[in-house]
């Protein structure tokens, strides 16, 4: 927009009422995407009004997660629409700004932090109660765009069971309270697979593929970091239908929403 005052953005205001939280982690592959687009419906079936802002400039997943993979936001005037999906969520992903689908995003930090203000400031958002990022793994130049811009919106740090998972979880979100933005929970993925054999049996039978014990010490961890308590807000199993959902585009709190991993989202969606 050249030439152009920037846009101010509208959750950036003091007395805004959209509570934003970014959606963190140390490393990619640990379900932090699938975490927010599960999020993003559970806090909507609450009754919510939300948005979500797909960041991650690698996975740029949320879209597809959200059943929109080939929708295109509109443009009125110079706002540009958000693409609302089936279940109320709006929904801007960075990918979406590229001119081809195919098209890598080989941005530099300058051009990311634009792509950022614009898909805060340029997307007309409405009255939302809730916005959701899904940020890029890791503490990147997305990470510190966003603590600049929006130093109050609060962070989720998502992590598996795993020690080397943990110990990179624990760096983005010390990254976070570095841009003086509130650590507000850890999220434990793949915590455990329940065995299926022995629950045909009618036994509980818990196999820790990746181990045990991640959330709890990053959220530990953090807390005596931060001087304050950074709690386990919930840890989600493996499943296989919360895979296939987002394959699918019908993310599990929708498709099978009596699932231990579904209620486990709901519940942690309640905390935020
Ligand atoms: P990230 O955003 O951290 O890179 P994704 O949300 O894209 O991770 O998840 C990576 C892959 O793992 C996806 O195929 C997703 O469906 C799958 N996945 C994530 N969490 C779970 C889970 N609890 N159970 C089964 N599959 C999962």
């Amino acid at each position: 927009r050249g030439g152009q005052a920037e846009r101010e953005i509208p959750f950036a205001k003091p007395g805004s009422l959209t509570k934003v939280f970014a959606i963190a982690s140390g490393k990619g592959g640990v379900g932090k995407s699938s975490v927010t687009v599960n999020l993003a419906l559970a806090l909507a079936k609450a009754g919510r009004k939300v948005g979500v802002v797909d960041a991650d400039i690698y996975g740029h997943s949320v879209p597809a997660m959200l059943g929109v993979a080939d929708s295109r936001p509109t443009q009125v005037e110079d706002l540009i629409m958000p693409v609302p999906t089936a279940s109320g969520v709006s929904v801007i992903s960075i990918g979406m700004l590229k001119p081809k689908r195919e098209q890598v995003v080989a941005w530099r930090g300058p051009m990311l932090d634009r792509a950022l203000v614009q898909m805060l400031a340029d997307v007309y958002w409405g009255d939302l109660d809730v916005l959701l990022l899904d940020l890029p793994p890791g503490t990147g130049d997305v990470a510190i765009s966003l603590g600049q811009h929006l130093p109050g919106a609060e962070v989720v740090v998502v992590t598996t069971p795993q020690e080397a998972a943990a110990e990179v979880a624990e760096r983005a979100g010390t990254m976070a309270s570095m841009m003086h933005q509130r650590v507000v929970g850890v999220v434990e993925n793949m915590s455990y697979l329940p065995c299926p054999h022995c629950a045909a049996e009618g036994k509980e039978h818990k196999l820790e593929i990746f181990g045990s014990g991640g959330g709890d010490r990053v959220a530990e961890t953090l807390s005596q970091r931060f001087g304050y308590d950074v709690p386990l807000l919930g840890s989600i199993p493996l499943d296989v239908s919360l895979r296939e959902g987002g394959d699918a585009g019908k993310p599990i709190v929708e498709s099978d929403p009596t699932s231990p991993a579904a209620t486990a989202l709901t519940a942690i969606a309640d905390r935020l």
